[in-house]
């Protein structure tokens, strides 16, 4: 602990406790479409494209939480990417107005673009919702 973790738990009480549960909502979902931290939202999530830091670099909050806390994102993920996929491929297969050779091109493709597509959103996303369910203690940051 030191003077960065002091201030991020300043910021955590100060942010938290002053703001009702629609705008902590709010708040935690600008820092996740961000991709910011969400405790200090300061401090990037990803170091890469799909690499992320362990731990917070402005605040030093460990991102994961607990063993298997990234398993609600990729399911999230898995989710949101094979909806996309049947919104777009079946209607395209019943019109019959596209070519096999697309419906098949489309077919390998998008179930490897769209979780790649998403992978780094669904993935902050998930920790702003985790974050609002299970609120971090000052003594955790
Ligand atoms: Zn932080």
């Amino acid at each position: 602990m030191g003077a960065i973790s002091s201030y991020c738990i300043i910021t955590y009480s100060e942010v938290r406790f002053s703001m009702t549960n629609t705008q902590y909502a709010l708040l935690l979902l600008r820092r996740g479409l961000r991709q910011r931290c969400p405790v200090c939202g300061r401090g990037k999530i990803f170091k890469g494209w799909i690499k992320t830091y362990e731990r917070c670099p402005a605040c030093n909050f460990a991102f994961e939480r607990e063993p298997g806390y990234y398993t609600g994102a990729i399911a999230v993920n898995l989710v949101v990417s094979e909806f996309l996929i049947a919104v777009i491929a079946v209607p395209l297969a019943a019109s019959q107005s596209v070519s096999l050779t697309v419906l098949i091109v489309l077919g390998c493709t998008l179930p490897f673009l769209f979780p790649l597509l998403f992978y780094r959103p669904t993935k902050s996303l998930w920790m702003s919702f985790d974050h609002f369910i299970h609120p971090v203690s000052s003594e955790r940051v």
